[in-house]
């Protein structure tokens, strides 16, 4: 059943990466996934996880990636600000998308509910107008905080890896900013009034409903911005 949605998901992906990246091969110490496009005009590239100097030679069309030397001046990785500055963002937008999907459902159950003479438990709806604040909440300091995470992964690429331009590198930056476009966005349909009332309730109308229909889409996309983003943090810190 997980395979009818994982592999046409795989294949997109990989279709995506090979877009991305290009040729690509394994750094051979660290195995870490690396582009060709990585290497400077003189085909060096440092491996961005432990540090190598690599030279791309080509054997007949397959990539031959020969050592040369190892990086001595190396910043561990818990001495980097980035990694650290992640968790408050990527821990805190999933909850707000929780929190929104809740009142969603509960509007919507609550509306037919109301429609065919039957109301929901009171209790339930009590908690809706403090899950809305707390969503509301919990998406603005997650938006904010990401200001901080990018300046910090930025600030890491310029000093930690010397501004060299690794595809990996250049996939987090423009995800980054498109993370921040998006969160902006849902973060402004969220707390507009347009979407969710006063009371924290979904307005039912098809203005309400179709503007709920592009907010949750801008809020999965940012999901799967803020994955892949782990991802690809993930591999630069642990390997694979
Ligand atoms: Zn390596």
């Amino acid at each position: 059943m997980v395979d009818v949605i994982w592999k046409p998901a795989n294949v997109l992906i990989n279709n995506l990466k090979r877009k991305f990246y290009g040729k690509t091969f394994f750094c051979p110490v660290c195995h870490l996934e690396l582009s060709f496009h990585d290497a400077d005009k003189d085909g060096l590239l440092v491996c961005p996880l432990c540090g190598i100097v690599i030279e791309i030679t080509s054997v007949f069309g397959h990539p031959l990636p020969v050592v040369h030397d190892v990086e001595i001046k190396r910043y561990q990785p818990k001495m980097r600000i980035h990694p650290l500055s992640t968790h408050l963002p990527i821990g805190l937008y999933p909850f707000a998308l929780l929190g929104t999907l809740f009142i969603f459902f509960i509007s919507i159950i609550q509306y037919i509910y109301l429609k065919n003479g039957f109301t929901l438990d009171e209790t339930i709806l009590l908690y809706v107008p403090s899950i809305k604040k707390m969503a509301d909440i919990f998406l603005f300091v997650s938006i904010i905080f990401s200001t901080i995470t990018f300046a910090s992964g930025y600030y890491d690429w310029y000093m930690r890896y010397e501004k060299r331009k690794y595809r990996m590198i250049t996939v987090k930056i423009c995800f980054s900013l498109l993370f921040l476009v998006l969160g902006i966005l849902s973060l402004f349909l969220q707390t507009s009034g347009l979407i969710f009332g006063e009371n924290g309730f979904l307005i039912i109308n098809t203005a309400g409903i179709l503007l709920s229909c592009l907010y949750f889409l801008l809020m999965f996309t940012n999901m799967c911005i803020i994955a892949t983003l782990g991802h690809i943090g993930g591999l630069l810190v642990f390997g694979k």
